[in-house]
């Protein structure tokens, strides 16, 4: 495995209590144990250990992630200790580490969007897909919204950082229109959709299989044929052309990348992609800790391995789909049953394969058969996949977990 990006939990505790959050609502408690924030001493240790794993391992080039809870909630003093220690230690080393921060966007006033601006930390805000379910859901602990403020956040990007970016999660309660125009009104120039946190175990509380396919298809229309020259780039359909027209890609939902990020919580452990938490709580849990320990030891991180290979090890019935290269088995959360482990085809599986039929269809008409690329059959591919779900296969590995 190699890393090259770690999600840094500069916060264990968050502003907002959003129903869905996977930190805080879905039974993992395991942030009540931790710091508030991550410490300063903390802060020069994984620097040393960033470096000693990037000469290890060759790397230039890293990430951090600042992420939570809230990583705002950490203060503007600490992201310049923190930036001023990074040049401390890495001036010496031909070697760069790129900051980004994924916020509620909810703190966000002049003086640290600017402040966040000079010390070169990007910004991403969450929110939801129109203002109304972000005011149902994205609420603070008074059950007040907290839509103005992350707006007003949003606004305060664009005016000084010069650009904005956005992660929601697919709500089908909102329109395609609703929520593309709502995307377009905040005049963002990124926005990222992710699929529910569900699995095997959650969906039947909140059932959107089905709805989240046919979603996604008139999402990706709205924003295909839309003539704007300043529409928003949405990664999930921008990747999923460059996979479909066979160009080396990958996120966490589609394609044959890795999973090459870990996380540092507040006290310094080392874990895997956190958002697995929602299959079962304490999972991610791991025994080494920077304090102790290199970030090497991920590689010792059973459940840090699967991640890493998520797309790689599939259940038999991924490795028989014809579009295996494509969907690669989805997002791995969406995987999980007790029953089963990781041993599942996407909870979404069908919603993805109709959406990767429909854009396939629509790019090789757009090219004219100039790639190559041919029409598929949607009812075809829908028909094998399900008579292959008629076998279960038994995969004793993805079973372990
Ligand atoms: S079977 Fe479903 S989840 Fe698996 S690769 Fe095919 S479309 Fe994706």
């Amino acid at each position: 495995m190699k890393i090259n990006t770690i999600v840094l939990k500069v916060a264990s505790r968050c502003n907002l209590n959003c129903s869905y959050c996977y930190v805080y609502n879905k039974g993992d408690e395991t942030y009540k144990n931790k710091p508030k924030i991550f410490s300063k001493e903390l802060t020069k240790i994984l620097f040393n250990r960033i470096l000693e794993y990037m000469n290890k391992y060759n790397i230039n080039l890293y990430t951090i992630v600042f992420h939570g809870g809230e990583p705002l909630l950490a203060g503007l003093q600490y992201y310049k200790f923190f930036v001023e220690t990074y040049e401390d230690i890495f001036s010496v080393t031909n070697k760069t580490i790129n900051f980004v921060m994924q916020t509620n966007g909810t703190l966000l006033d002049e003086e640290f969007t600017q402040g966040l601006f000079e010390l070169d930390i990007s910004i991403g805000v969450s929110m939801d897909t129109t203002e109304a379910t972000n005011s149902k859901y994205r609420v603070y602990h008074n059950n007040k919204s907290s839509y103005n403020e992350i707006k007003n956040g949003i606004d305060l990007c664009n005016k000084i950082v010069g650009n904005s970016g956005i992660l929601s999660v697919i709500n089908v309660q909102d329109s395609p229109n609703d929520t593309y125009l709502h995307l377009k009104s905040l005049k963002v120039n990124y926005a990222n959709l992710l699929l529910p946190d569900e699995n095997y175990n959650t969906i039947t509380l909140n059932d959107t299989r089905g709805k989240i396919g046919q979603w996604l298809i008139e999402m990706f229309d709205l924003w295909f044929f839309d003539q704007d020259t300043n529409k928003p780039e949405i990664s999930l359909f921008s990747d999923l052309i460059l996979l479909i027209l066979s160009l080396p890609h990958g996120n966490d939902i589609m394609g044959k990348g890795f999973g090459g990020t870990m996380i540092i919580e507040t006290n310094g452990d080392i874990e895997t992609n956190d958002t697995l938490r929602v299959c079962k709580p304490g999972i991610t849990k791991s025994n080494f800790n920077i304090i102790n320990d290199s970030l090497d030891t991920i590689n010792d991180i059973p459940l840090a391995k699967l991640y890493y290979y998520a797309h790689h090890h599939l259940p038999k019935m991924c490795e028989e789909c014809v579009l295996e290269n494509i969907c690669a088995g989805g997002y791995l959360i969406n995987r999980y049953s007790d029953e089963n482990g990781f041993n599942n085809e996407s909870i979404y599986c069908e919603d993805i394969a109709k959406l990767i039929c429909h854009v396939q269809n629509i790019i090789a008409k757009e090219t004219y058969d100039d790639l190559g690329l041919k029409s598929i059959n949607v009812k075809d591919v829908i028909e094998d996949i399900r008579n292959n779900k008629k076998t279960k296969y038994e995969n004793k590995y993805l079973e372990s977990f």
